[in-house]
C-alpha cells in the first residue's frame, strides 16, 4: 500500500521525492543499527512535586549513525513501526533500561524505577505481556520498578483486545502510563474501561500555561479528573519555574522537563542524584 499505484507517484513533488529518499535510506541503516550497537538509552528524571524526589526515569532512545549523525526517535521510530523492526527495536530498549535499573539499585542509587515507551505495534504482538514477565525475571527485578508509556493510539482498532492486554498486564503487577494525553481521540473511555495509573499531559498544554488561560484550565481539569479516579498524574516538557508551580498547586504528582533535568546517559544519572540530595 506504501509504494501507491502506477498513477499515485507522478504526483510527489521534489520535496516528497526527497523525503520518501531519506526515509528509504534510514529503514536500510535502522536494519543494521541495532547489530552495529548504534543504539543507546538516555535517561529523564521524574520528580515527586510536593517532595522533590526522584520517583523514576523515562528512557528515551537515541540512534547515532556514523554517517547520519544523531537521528531524532520522531523521525526513525514511525519507520521502525511501519518496517516492522520496532519489535526488535523494542525488545532491545525493554532489556537494556531494564538492566540499568538493575545496576543502579545494586549500586544503591535511589532510583526507584524506569518508565518504557511502548509502541503501538509491540503492544498488540500477541505473547507481549508473557515477554515482559520473562524479561522482568531475568533482570530479576520486580514488575512494579517497570512503567510503560501508551498512547491513546493503542486502544483505537480493538478496544476489547487493547483492554485484554492491559488486564494481563496490570495482573503481572506492571505499571501503565497513558503518554501524550490529551492529544489522542478516546481519553475519557479509556480512564473508564483500562487499569491506568498514571496520565501524562501532554507538553502541548504545559508549554503555554503561561500565556494561555484555556490551557491553564485543562490541565487543571485533567489533574483533578485523575485525582477523582486514584489515577497519577506527570506534567511533561516542564521549562520554567512558573509551569512547576502551576502544576505544584494543582496537585499533579510529578513533574518531567529540562527545568527538572534533561535526559542523561545512564552512567550520569548517579552524579545528578549525588547534586539533588534525596533526603
Ligand atoms: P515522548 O515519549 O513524549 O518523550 C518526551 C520527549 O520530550 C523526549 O523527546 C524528550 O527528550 C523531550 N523533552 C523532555 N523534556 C522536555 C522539555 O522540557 N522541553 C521539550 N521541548 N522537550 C522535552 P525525544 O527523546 O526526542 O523523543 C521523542 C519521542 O520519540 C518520544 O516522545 C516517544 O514518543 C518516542 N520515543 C523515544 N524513545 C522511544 C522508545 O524507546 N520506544 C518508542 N516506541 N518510542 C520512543
Ligand atoms: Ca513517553
Ligand atoms: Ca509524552
Ligand atoms: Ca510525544
Amino acid at each position: 500500500a506504501k509504494q501507491g499505484g502506477r498513477n499515485t507517484y507522478r504526483f510527489f513533488t521534489p520535496e516528497m521525492q526527497a523525503q520518501s529518499a531519506r526515509a528509504l535510506t534510514l529503514e536500510n541503516a535502522l536494519r543494521r543499527a541495532l547489530e552495529r550497537e548504534q543504539f543507546t538509552l538516555h535517561y529523564q528524571p521524574q520528580v515527586c512535586l510536593a517532595s522533590g524526589r526522584l520517583r523514576g526515569v523515562e528512557a528515551l532512545l537515541r540512534w547515532q549513525h556514523p554517517e547520519l549523525g544523531a537521528i531524532s526517535p520522531a523521525e526513525f521510530i514511525p519507520l521502525a513501526e511501519d518496517s516492522g523492526q520496532i519489535l526488535a527495536i523494542g525488545d532491545w530498549v525493554l532489556r537494556t533500561a531494564l538492566a540499568q535499573l538493575n545496576t543502579w539499585q545494586r549500586a544503591s542509587h535511589a532510583v526507584p524505577g524506569v518508565a518504557v515507551n511502548l509502541s503501538a505495534v509491540q503492544f498488540r504482538q500477541p505473547g507481549m505481556p508473557e515477554r515482559i514477565r520473562q524479561m522482568l525475571a531475568e533482570a530479576k527485578l520486580p514488575a512494579q520498578v517497570l512503567e510503560l508509556e501508551l498512547t491513546e493510539g493503542v486502544a483505537l482498532d480493538d478496544p476489547q483486545a487493547a483492554s485484554a492486554t492491559m488486564d494481563q498486564l496490570n495482573a503481572l503487577g506492571v505499571r501503565l502510563a497513558i503518554d501524550d494525553f490529551g492529544t489522542g481521540y478516546s481519553s475519557l473511555s479509556l480512564l473508564k474501561r483500562f487499569p491506568i495509573h498514571k496520565l501524562k499531559i501532554d507538553q502541548s498544554f504545559v508549554r503555554d500555561l503561561g500565556e494561555d488561560a484555556s490551557d491553564r484550565a485543562l490541565v487543571s481539569a485533567i489533574v483533578r479528573m485523575a485525582q477523582a479516579l486514584g489515577i497519577e498524574t506527570t506534567g511533561e516538557g516542564v521549562e520554567t519555574p512558573q509551569q512547576l508551580a502551576f502544576l505544584l498547586e494543582q496537585g499533579c504528582t510529578e513533574a518531567q522537563g529540562y527545568f527538572c533535568a534533561r535526559p542523561m546517559p545512564g552512567d550520569a544519572l548517579p552524579g545528578w542524584l549525588h547534586a539533588h540530595p534525596q533526603a
